[in-house]
């Protein structure tokens, strides 16, 4: 029986949460849950050496499938789902992830675990730890369905490197119903850092007083080598894109290194940051919520904080 990952890959390259899915996957076939991982992917060309090396044995790819398409994408997965013999279908919980999972899910009748950051076999069933009301509650689930349907959060299972050797299949969706086809991805900068994969992040609030105010914090991230975030505030008042939003209705981020400037910690911020390895909180109000869950906090002006770190760094 084999545990299914769909691979999130981009012009070829795989995505990183794709790579720790597959780590996660083979990490249960090693506790007797499936025997086998199979990395499923759109389109041809995909790595599978690298694909190997993190986990999988056997590599399918729906080779005709071209520019993405929720509803076709699913399709043809579905498709291919319902020729192999699987226990589990296993996606990074990512935006386009959770997108196709629940439509793979409802096209074969099955339920999905989302957001998943922790697996176990128990009883040679599968148990996932997930978190619920923002992070409030952590529930552990037990799957009894015959296929265990996973998206699992980014940056919680590491990638695991020299896992073997895979095969390699192609494959063909046939015709597919596709009602829309995204034509185009407008890139908004080269080389920026998605937030849902970068290890360190630095991110600005209302403290930030506008888009100018987020020079310093540029600067920093810069120097870092981070990704920049921010908070709900910030995005609602149009002085950054929806994309970069962290928190509940925005996105939960997992760095080694989250540093918070101007942001004053309201639980739904904290939401999507506070399992952060390490949480930096720069805010000149020193009862500010965020120094709560911060391991270390600096009161003071942003502006005068953020280019003291980066000229010493
Ligand atoms: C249903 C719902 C969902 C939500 N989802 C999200 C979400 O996903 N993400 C999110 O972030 N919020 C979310 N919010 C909004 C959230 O409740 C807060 O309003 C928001 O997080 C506040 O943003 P902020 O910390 O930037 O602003 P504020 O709360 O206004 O805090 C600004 C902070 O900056 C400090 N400051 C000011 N000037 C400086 C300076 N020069 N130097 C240093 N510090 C300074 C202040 O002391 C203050 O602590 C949601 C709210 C609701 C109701």
């Amino acid at each position: 029986m084999s545990l299914i990952v769909l691979i999130e890959s981009v012009d070829g390259a795989v995505a990183t949460a794709s790579l720790e899915s597959l780590g996660a996957a083979r990490e249960l076939v090693s506790q007797g849950f499936g025997s086998e991982v199979v990395a499923l992917c759109a389109g041809g060309g995909h790595d599978a050496a690298l694909l190997g090396d993190h986990g999988a044995q056997r590599v399918l790819e729906v080779e005709d499938l071209g520019a993405y398409s929720a509803d076709g994408y699913a399709e043809a997965f579905a498709k291919v789902l319902g020729m192999q013999e699987a226990r589990g279908v296993f996606a990074a919980a990512t935006v386009r992830g959770r997108e196709l999972l629940a439509r793979v899910a409802s096209l074969l009748d099955l339920s999905v675990y989302s957001e998943a950051v922790g697996l176990e076999v128990e009883d040679g069933s599968l148990v996932v730890t997930r978190p619920l009301f923002a992070g409030k509650v952590i529930t552990r689930v037990r799957c009894n369905a015959p296929v265990a349907c996973v998206s699992l959060r980014p940056k919680v299972f590491a990638p695991k490197s020299g896992q073997g050797e895979a095969s390699r299949e192609g494959l063909s969706a046939g015709t597919l119903e596709m009602k829309a086809v995204v034509q185009e991805i407008l890139a908004t900068a080269a080389g920026k850092i998605e937030l849902t994969e970068a290890d360190i992040i630095v991110s600005g609030g209302r403290g930030t007083g506008g888009p100018e105010g987020f020079a310093p914090i540029e600067a920093l991230a810069e120097k870092l080598g981070a990704a920049v975030g921010a908070s709900r505030a910030v995005v609602d008042s149009g002085w950054r894109p929806h994309s970069d939003q962290v928190g509940q209705t925005g996105k939960v981020v997992n760095p080694t290194l989250y540093i918070a400037c101007g942001i004053s910690g309201a639980i739904q911020h904290l939401a999507g940051m506070k399992n952060s390895r390490y949480i930096v909180a720069i805010n000149k109000d020193p009862e500010a919520p965020i120094f709560k869950v911060a391991d270390y906090g600096i009161v003071g002006d942003l502006f005068e904080v953020c280019p003291a770190l980066t000229a010493a760094l």
